[in-house]
C-alpha cells in the first residue's frame, strides 16, 4: 500500500539525485525581476516556458490570465481528479526582487543556483521559486506513490507581481472566484520561526501603507541664512512618528493596540520560539511591547509601524532648512493569534497522518 513514507522517500530521492536542484536552477535562470520594467518577457516566459509544461506533466490544465493593469501575467492551474474529493488551492509567485548582480557575497551569480554547505544561493531560491518548486515536487511524489492519482483535487495561482505589491491580485481573484474555489488554501510564501522547524500559520497578514509628507515650502534655503529659523519638516515628521511608537518599539496609542492576548494563546506559544541561526541577527530583548516574552512578542496582532524608507526630498542634503520630508510607514497587522491556535490544532492531526 502506498504510504506517506514512500512519498517522502521519493521526494528525498528527487532531492538527492540532483533533479530538484536542476529544476530550481532552471527556474532561477529566468530573470523575473518584477521591479525592473524590462522584465515583461522573462515574467511571461517563466509561466509559459517553464511552469505550464511542469503543470502539464502532472495533468493540470493551465490558463494564462493577463494582468488588468498591464503588469506581469498570472497562471491558473487546475487538476480535477474527482468532484467528491477535497480541493487544495496553492499560491506562488514567479517574480523576484532585483538580482543585484555583482553585489553578492563571493560574487555569486544571482541567476544561477550555487550550493555552499547546506545552503543553495540564487535569486528566488528562498522567495518564491524554491517554495512552489517544492510544492510541485511534493505533488509529483504523492502522485507517483499513489499510482498516478493525488487523492485530492489541486489548484494553483501563480502571479508575477508579488514583489511590486501584487497590483491586481484582488481583481484577478475576484474575477476568477469560481475557478479558485477550494476547501483549503495553503500559501507557501511566508516566514519560518526557525530554519529547522516547519511552520504553518493559520493567520493572515495585511498591511496599510501610509505615506506621511510634510511639505512646508517650495525649494530649499541655505542653512547659513535660514537654518534654525525655518521650521524643519524632518523634525516635525520625527515627532509625528514618535507620537505613535516610542524609541523601544512600543505602541503609544491605545487605539492601535490589540486586546490583551488570552492565556490559552500564551500557553500555545510557550514552546514556540524564534531561533535565529548563527548568521542571523540576535533578537533584541528590550524591544517591543512590555510584558511579553521575546518569543511571544511578534505573535499578538500588534500593528507594527515600521519605517521602510525615510528621506528628505531636498536636492541638497547639506541644507539644513529642507522644504519637505517624507516617510513611508507600513503598519503591518499580524494576526498571529490565530497562528498560535493553529499550532495547537495542527499538532494532533500531524501526529496521526498515516505513516
Ligand atoms: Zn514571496
Amino acid at each position: 500500500m502506498a504510504t506517506r513514507a514512500d512519498a517522502i522517500a521519493r521526494v528525498r530521492e528527487h532531492l538527492n539525485s540532483g533533479a530538484f536542484l536542476a529544476e530550481l536552477g532552471r527556474r532561477v535562470g529566468y530573470r523575473t525581476e518584477s521591479q525592473n520594467p524590462g522584465s515583461g518577457e522573462a515574467l511571461r516566459a517563466y509561466l509559459v516556458d517553464d511552469l505550464q509544461p511542469a503543470f502539464a506533466a502532472l495533468d493540470f490544465s493551465t490558463r494564462l490570465i493577463e494582468s488588468p493593469s498591464g503588469k506581469g501575467p498570472y497562471l491558473l492551474a487546475d487538476y480535477r481528479e474527482d468532484a467528491s474529493l477535497p480541493t487544495v488551492l496553492t499560491y506562488g509567485h514567479g517574480d523576484v526582487v532585483d538580482g543585484m548582480e555583482g553585489e553578492w557575497r563571493d560574487n555569486l551569480d544571482p541567476w544561477k543556483t550555487t550550493t555552499k554547505g547546506e545552503r543553495v544561493y540564487g535569486r528566488g531560491t528562498a522567495d518564491n521559486k524554491g517554495q512552489h518548486s517544492i510544492n510541485l515536487a511534493a505533488l509529483r511524489a504523492v502522485r507517483e506513490t499513489r499510482g498516478g492519482k493525488l487523492g485530492f483535487n489541486a489548484k494553483f495561482i501563480i502571479e508575477t507581481g508579488e514583489e511590486i505589491g501584487s497590483p491586481d491580485l484582488r481583481q484577478v481573484c475576484e474575477a476568477h472566484r469560481e475557478e479558485l474555489k477550494a476547501d483549503l488554501f495553503l500559501a507557501s510564501d511566508g516566514p519560518r520561526l526557525s530554519a529547522d522547524r516547519p511552520t504553518i500559520f493559520l493567520g493572515c497578514r495585511g498591511g496599510n501603507r501610509i505615506h506621511l509628507d510634510v511639505n512646508l515650502r517650495e525649494g530649499g534655503n541655505h542653512s547659513g541664512n535660514w537654518g534654525g529659523v525655518l521650521a524643519n519638516p524632518a523634525t516635525i515628521l520625527c515627532n509625528a512618528i514618535a507620537s505613535l511608537v516610542d524609541g523601544k518599539g512600543r505602541m503609544k496609542l491605545d487605539a492601535l493596540k490589540p486586546p490583551r492576548i488570552s492565556n490559552a494563546v500564551r500557553a500555545a506559544l510557550a514552546d514556540v520560539k524564534i531561533e535565529p541561526t548563527a548568521d542571523e541577527p540576535a533578537l533584541a530583548p528590550d524591544w517591543g511591547e512590555e510584558g511579553l516574552s521575546p518569543a511571544a512578542t511578534p505573535f499578538p496582532d500588534v500593528p507594527m509601524p515600521c519605517c521602510s524608507s525615510a528621506s528628505s526630498s531636498a536636492p541638497n542634503m547639506k541644507r539644513s532648512s529642507t522644504p519637505c520630508a517624507r516617510i513611508c510607514m507600513v503598519t503591518a497587522f499580524r494576526w498571529w493569534k490565530s497562528a498560535a491556535r493553529s499550532v495547537l490544532r495542527l499538532r494532533a492531526p500531524m501526529l496521526i497522518v498515516p505513516g
